[in-house]
């Protein structure tokens, strides 16, 4: 018998591990039956180049419990290892800056694991004891015992054993006797080994009978040994794709594409990424892109792995070449795993080119469910942007749809403006928007629908790269202003009609909660709407903008700021104006001349103090000025007092607003009763 002392050059690595590892200790089992599964694929190596020349026979790994005995073992008929190895591969572990880095990734022990090549030990954070019985596939090798109590010493004795391979006999400390339940080992082997590519067997397959659930004589293998990613495209179909989605996805819909990766440089990786139907908010962390080294399974955290937009995806990656026992931090500096990122991102790209250039109907009718990632993918990946720009689609609101350079053609005849700009019109709600979208189809235009989670991004991302354009949303402004052209007509009011005309609608306009108008006049032709409401653009996207970034508060309280257009054109238009002129002018003609002559005064008054200083103005000077403003406001109160006044009795002012608030949807409660209630009366 050798006694000896494990080497390192802390202390004690055993308090380390037992100490510290206290989140994950279930990963101990992923690292036996790995080693299991390795030393059994060594042996297969060694016996195809002719190392070998013994009978493989089975080379199955078995798990076993023996409750009693408090034992549970990892078998397998691999290469074992001679006395020889053990002491190089299991006794000297080159172990130096332990403590400091321990301190630092305390609570991953998956970093630690991996940077002392610990997997092996992991065994101690829930064994009071480890043996390895262990036969060499080597000619003559004799079978040695290893045990180790967890102190740094260890004992080593030749034994008998029949078979070649290896045992390891963990047994299970008190803290962790769940190690012993089989079905929670169940539940991990499920988790860490059902892709591992030897069988893994742990207890029977049971069958029901005489009303109980009994062991039958049949081995219960836990893994499929070949899953879909590690077979060749080309002999897969699509219903196995299918099929391991649902192993994968259990209860989820079809996907809608998958995408099957296979690169041996200058990185391995293989795996399948499925695009998910999405129903709902809750559908989107339920599965999630799981990471294997060697059909290991090691997280389903790939942060840093995939792209952020893609972590949406689902399905399996695996590569041998992601430093997985690192820190996320570590992952997301290397340089190997930035390469690995770019590709799927290209793979993805490519594939989905691919279907847009071989099934573009297929490409159309499943847009609406995949297009959250793309647009994700071009607002966060310039790469992407430029890979996707060709087949990204725009759906206008007749539910066609057109790649970036077909809509361009399309609408550059029609929709450039006077300066040479295109105009994309788009609209954010159909139904809403419909009489809007009505007249700039009517007028030989395009409204796209932009109606995704994304699309205000989306819009300004696009009017960034597309050169020379505006995108407008189609209720934005009269249809005139929409896309500027030549000769738009002047509106030909004098100021004392604008004046009437803008106090007699402004105050008929209906109170309507967290909303102000702005009264404006165009001049937009006879057969266009009399009174019409837009909202601008640009402080529609500023509050648009506020709702979702903090610091922008300051745009997020004002009121929704919308324009009331009043088509001068229109001869219901001038006949309010003449109306109001008439009834109007004997009121207003005396207000108006008492103006002028304050006005007068306050021109006065103002050309004196021109260029005197503050000090050197008499304070009479200063009086009368502020009370001929004050009655120059009177004034123009009572001025308008009398147009609303006028216009507070005028159902056709009131009609007209009421009818452009209709049309956008705008007129509710209240006003909206009235308004039936007005229209009966005038029928
Ligand atoms: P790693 O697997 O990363 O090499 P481990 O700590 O898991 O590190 O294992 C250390 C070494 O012990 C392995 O490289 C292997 O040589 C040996 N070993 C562990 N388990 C077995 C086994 N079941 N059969 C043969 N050799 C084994
Ligand atoms: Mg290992």
């Amino acid at each position: 018998m050798q006694k000896g002392t494990i080497g390192v050059t802390t202390d004690n690595i055993f308090p380390i591990i037992k100490k510290f590892l206290y989140s994950d200790h279930e990963i101990f089992l992923r690292e036996v039956v790995s080693n299991a599964v390795d030393a059994t694929q060594k042996l297969k190596t060694l016996s195809s180049v002719g190392e070998f020349k013994g009978e493989l026979g089975t080379l199955d790994v078995r798990v076993t419990i023996d409750k009693e005995a408090g034992t549970l073992t990892i078998s397998d008929r691999g290469v074992g290892m001679t006395a020889d190895e053990i002491d190089r591969y299991i006794n000297q572990i080159a172990f130096s800056g332990a403590e400091e880095f321990v301190e630092k990734y305390k609570n991953d022990a998956n970093a630690i694991i991996g940077h002392f090549g610990l997997g092996f030990y992991s065994t101690f954070m829930v064994s009071k004891k480890v043996e390895i019985r262990t036969l060499s596939f080597r000619e003559g090798a004799k079978a040695v015992q290893w045990s180790c109590d967890g102190t740094p010493s260890f004992e080593m004795t030749e034994i008998e054993k029949a078979d070649r391979g290896t045992d390891i006999i963990l047994y299970i400390d008190d803290e962790n006797k769940e190690f012993l339940e089989s079905a929670r080992v169940e539940t991990l082997l499920r988790k860490y080994c059902r892709f591992l590519p030897v069988p893994i067997i742990f207890g029977k397959e049971q069958e029901w009978k005489d009303g109980k659930y009994v062991d039958t004589d049949t081995d219960k293998v836990i893994n499929d040994l070949t899953p879909a990613w590690t077979r060749k495209p080309t002999d897969l179909t699509d219903d196995d794709y299918r099929e391991f989605y649902r192993e994968i996805c259990p209860g989820a819909d079809e996907p809608l594409f998958w995408i099957h990766l296979n690169v041996d440089y200058p990185f391995n990786l293989t795996g399948i990424l499925y695009f998910p139907k999405i129903k709902s908010n809750l559908d989107l962390n339920r599965y999630k892109i799981q990471l294997y080294c060697n059909q290991v399974y090691v997280t389903d955290s790939v942060e840093g792995v995939v792209p952020d937009f893609l972590m949406l995806l689902q399905g399996v990656i695996d590569s041998p070449d992601i430093p997985l026992n690192v820190s996320r931090s570590y992952l997301q500096s290397d340089a190997n795993v930035k390469k690995i990122s770019t590709y799927i991102t290209k793979k993805v790209a490519d594939r989905l080119q691919e279907i847009f250039n071989n099934d573009r109907k297929q490409f159309e009718e499943k847009w609406n469910d995949i297009k959250l990632f793309i647009e994700y993918g071009m607002l966060s990946d310039e790469k992407f942007y430029e890979r996707a720009a060709k087949f990204a689609l725009l759906q206008d609101t007749d539910n066609k749809f057109f790649t970036f350079e077909e809509y361009k053609n399309m609408i550059a005849g029609e929709q450039t403006d006077k300066d040479g700009n295109l105009i994309y019109l788009y609209a954010t709600d159909k139904t809403a928007q419909y009489s809007y979208i009505e007249a700039a189809t009517a007028r030989g235009y395009d409204v796209l629908l932009m109606d995704g989670q994304l699309d205000s991004h989306y819009i300004g991302m696009l009017e960034q790269k597309f050169e020379k354009c505006r995108f407008v949303r189609v209720d934005s402004d009269v249809i005139d202003n929409l896309i500027r052209k030549e000769n738009n007509r002047e509106v030909t009011l004098t100021a004392q009609e604008r004046e009437a005309m803008t106090t007699v609608f402004k105050s008929q306009i209906p109170a309507i909660e967290k909303s102000e108008f702005m009264v404006m006049f165009e001049a937009l032709g006879e057969t266009s709407a009399p009174v019409m409401i837009t909202q601008s653009e640009y402080m529609r996207r500023m509050k648009e903008m506020a709702a979702v970034q903090p610091g922008m508060s300051f745009y997020g309280e004002l009121p929704d700021t919308f324009n009331l257009i009043v088509n001068t054109d229109h001869p219901l238009c001038k006949q309010v104006l003449a109306d109001t002129d008439a009834a109007c002018a004997d009121a207003v003609a005396p207000i108006l001349s008492q103006l002028d002559g304050v006005n007068a005064e306050i021109a006065r008054l103002n050309n004196a103090r021109k260029d005197k200083k503050e000090d050197e103005i008499p304070v009479a000077d200063k009086e009368a000025l502020r009370s001929a403003e004050n009655e120059a406001a009177d004034l123009r109160k009572k001025q308008e007092g009398v147009y609303s006044d006028y216009a507070q009795n005028n159902n056709l002012v009131k009609q007209l607003i009421d009818l452009a608030l209709l049309s956008n949807n705008m007129l509710r409660g209240e006003a909206l009763s009235r308004f039936v209630k007005r229209s009966f009366d005038m029928l």
